[in-house]
C-alpha cells in the first residue's frame, strides 16, 4: 500500500511521540540541511521534519527544495524548536517530485494577491490561499447541513435554460450553430429552430424560477450551483461565474424571508468560527497586517473574528428603502455632495449607498426592504395600498459590511392577475412562462426566496477584498485562464 500516511493536521493534534508515521506532502522550506517544513493542505501549519546530519545522501538532499514533494517515514519525537510540539525525525526520505528551485514561482517569502492572481494555478499551496479554501469547502458543507436539518430538498436547477424572462443580468448565449453563416430565417434573424436545442438557450443567471416550481411541491427546496452573468462589471464583487445559494419557501412571506436569510447568515459564520478557527485566526492575522499599511482613517479598528462575532451576536437593521432613502437625504455625506450618484426617492441604491448605510450608519449588517417596484423584477409582490407612482414591492437586498448587497430576495406575486399585469407591462411573453405560471394557476400560495452569492459571503467570512481571490479560477472579462 502506497497511501498508510498520516495527514499532517492529525499529526499536530497529538499523536503519541514514539509513534512511527509515513508523512507526505510539499516542501515549504529547507534549513540548515537539516529542517524541512513539510506542508499537505490539511492545515497551515507545517510539521518539521528533522534529516539528521550525516545520516541522508547528499545528493537527495539536494533535490529537497521549495515545492518538492516528499514521502518521509520517521518517528514521531518530541520539538525542541518553538512554534511546534512535534516533529518528525526521519527514517527514510524519499523524492516524489522535484520541483526546480529556480523556476518554481513560489518563494518562500510574502507575494502580493495579484501576482498569486496570475499564478492561480498554484496559489492553492500558500498559507493564505490553503485557509481561503479551506473555508470555502467548510461553507459549502454548512449550507447544506442548514438546509438539510431544516427538511429543505436540494433541487438541481438546470445551467443551459431556455428562460431568458428573469432579466438578473446580461447572459451568455449556447449554441452550436456556426458564428459565420449562421442559417437565417425570413426575418433575417438567426434561425435558433436549426439549433441544438431547436431553439434559443442560455446559460442560466438564477435558478429562482426553476425553484420556485419545486417549492409548490416540496414547500422548502434550495438551489446550489453556479451561476452566469456576461455582465461586463469589473469590481471586486463582480464575477462572470459565481455560486448562488437561492432556498424558495411556500407558505413564507417578506418576514420569514428576511428571518431565514438572516438566520442562514449567522448560521455560516458560526460554522466558521467553530470547525475553521485556526484559519480565520490565519486571516485575522493577516488583515490586521495589511491594515497596518493603510491610513488610519482607512483601517476598520475591528479584527475579523471580532467584527464575525460582532455580527452573529447582533441583529441585522432592518429598514425600507424609503427609510434608506431618507437617511442618506439627512446624511452629512450628501450634505457635504459627497455622493457620486444622486440620491431621490426612486434609484437603485448604488453601491456608495449601501455602502454608506452599512459602514458609516448602522456599522453592521442592514435588511432594506420595500423597493420600488420599477427596479425591480417582475415576480416580486406588489405592496398594497401603495400611494399611486411609489408602488412598493416586498423584496429584500441584505447589504454587509465591506461587500454591499450579499444577499437578493422578495416575497413572490403569487396572484396570478397581479402578475400578469406585471409581466405585461414589462413585456415578458406570457406564452413563453406559461410553465411558471402555472404555479399560480394550480394551487397557487404564498412563498417567496433569495438568493446568496457564495463568493460574496466567502469574502465576508475571510475578509478578502477581491471576489477574484475567493474562487478558485476566477471568469471576469477578458480573462478566462485555465
Ligand atoms: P449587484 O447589484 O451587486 O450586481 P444583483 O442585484 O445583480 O447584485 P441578484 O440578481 O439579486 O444581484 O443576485 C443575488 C446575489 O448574487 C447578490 O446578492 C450577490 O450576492 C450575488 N451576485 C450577483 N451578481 C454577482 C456577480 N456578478 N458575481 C458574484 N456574485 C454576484
Ligand atoms: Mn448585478
Amino acid at each position: 500500500m502506497f497511501n498508510d500516511r498520516i495527514k499532517i493536521k492529525q499529526l499536530l493534534s497529538g499523536t503519541p511521540t514514539g509513534t512511527e508515521v509515513v508523512v507526505m506532502g510539499w516542501v515549504r522550506t529547507f534549513r540548515n540541511n537539516q529542517f524541512i517544513a513539510l506542508n499537505d493542505g490539511s492545515t497551515n501549519a507545517n510539521i518539521q521534519i528533522v534529516a539528521t546530519l550525516g545520516e541522508f545522501d547528499e545528493a537527495i538532499l539536494k533535490r529537497v527544495t521549495t515545492g518538492a514533494s516528499l514521502k518521509i517515514v520517521g518517528t514521531v519525537v518530541e520539538s525542541l524548536g518553538k512554534g511546534q510540539s512535534v516533529e518528525v525525525k526521519a527514517k527514510t526520505l524519499e523524492i516524489l517530485g522535484d520541483s526546480d528551485a529556480e523556476k518554481f514561482p513560489l518563494q518562500p517569502k510574502k507575494h502580493s494577491l495579484e501576482f498569486l492572481r496570475e499564478k492561480a494555478h498554484l496559489r492553492f499551496r500558500t498559507n493564505t490561499f490553503g485557509s481561503v479554501f479551506r473555508l470555502r469547502h467548510a461553507l459549502a458543507f454548512a449550507v447544506h447541513q442548514f438546509y438539510n436539518e431544516r427538511g429543505f430538498v436540494y433541487l438541481h436547477t438546470p445551467i443551459i435554460t431556455s428562460s431568458d424572462a428573469e432579466g438578473a443580468g446580461e447572459m451568455f448565449k449556447v449554441t452550436t450553430l456556426p458564428l459565420e453563416g449562421a442559417p437565417k430565417n425570413d426575418k433575417g434573424e438567426i434561425d435558433y429552430t436549426q439549433d441544438f436545442f431547436g431553439k434559443g438557450t442560455n446559460l442560466t443567471v438564477s435558478g429562482q424560477l426553476e425553484g420556485e416550481l419545486g417549492a409548490m411541491a416540496f414547500s422548502e427546496i434550495y438551489t446550489f450551483g453556479p451561476t452566469f452573468r456576461a455582465e461586463n462589471s469589473n469590481t471586486t464583487r463582480h464575477l462572470a461565474e459565481f455560486w448562488m445559494i437561492e432556498p424558495e419557501m411556500a407558505f413564507y412571506d417578506i418576514e420569514d424571508n428576511m428571518n431565514l436569510a438572516e438566520a442562514f447568515i449567522k448560521y455560516l459564520i458560526n460554522y466558521a468560527l467553530k470547525n475553521n478557527a485556526e484559519d480565520i485566526d490565519f486571516l485575522d492575522a493577516r488583515l490586521a497586517e495589511e491594515e497596518k499599511q493603510l491610513p488610519t482613517e482607512k483601517r476598520s479598528g475591528l479584527g475579523l473574528r471580532e467584527k464575525l462575532e460582532l455580527v452573529v451576536n447582533n441583529n441585522f437593521e432592518r429598514i425600507t428603502y424609503t427609510e434608506a432613502i431618507d437617511i442618506l437625504l439627512n446624511s452629512n455625506h450628501y450634505k457635504k455632495k459627497k455622493f457620486q450618484y444622486e440620491v431621490k426617492w426612486g434609484i437603485d441604491l448604488q453601491s456608495e449607498h449601501e455602502r454608506y448605510l452599512v459602514e458609516q450608519h448602522f456599522k453592521k449588517p442592514v435588511i432594506v426592504t420595500g423597493y420600488p417596484a420599477a427596479i425591480k423584477a417582475f415576480y416580486m409582490r406588489m405592496n398594497d395600498g401603495c400611494e399611486p407612482g411609489k408602488e412598493t414591492v416586498a423584496a429584500m437586498d441584505i447589504l454587509a459590511p465591506g461587500i454591499g448587497e450579499i444577499v437578493g430576495g422578495s416575497q413572490r406575486e403569487e396572484r396570478l392577475d397581479k402578475l400578469e399585469a406585471r409581466m405585461k407591462a414589462m413585456h415578458i411573453p406570457l406564452e413563453d412562462m406559461s410553465w411558471y405560471l402555472d404555479t399560480r394557476r394550480f394551487g397557487t400560495v404564498p412563498h417567496a426566496g433569495f438568493g446568496l452569492g457564495f463568493e460574496r459571503m466567502i469574502q465576508f467570512v475571510t475578509g478578502m477584498t477581491n471576489i477574484r481571490d475567493v474562487i478558485p479560477f476566477a471568469r471576469t472579462p477578458k480573462n478566462c485562464e485555465y
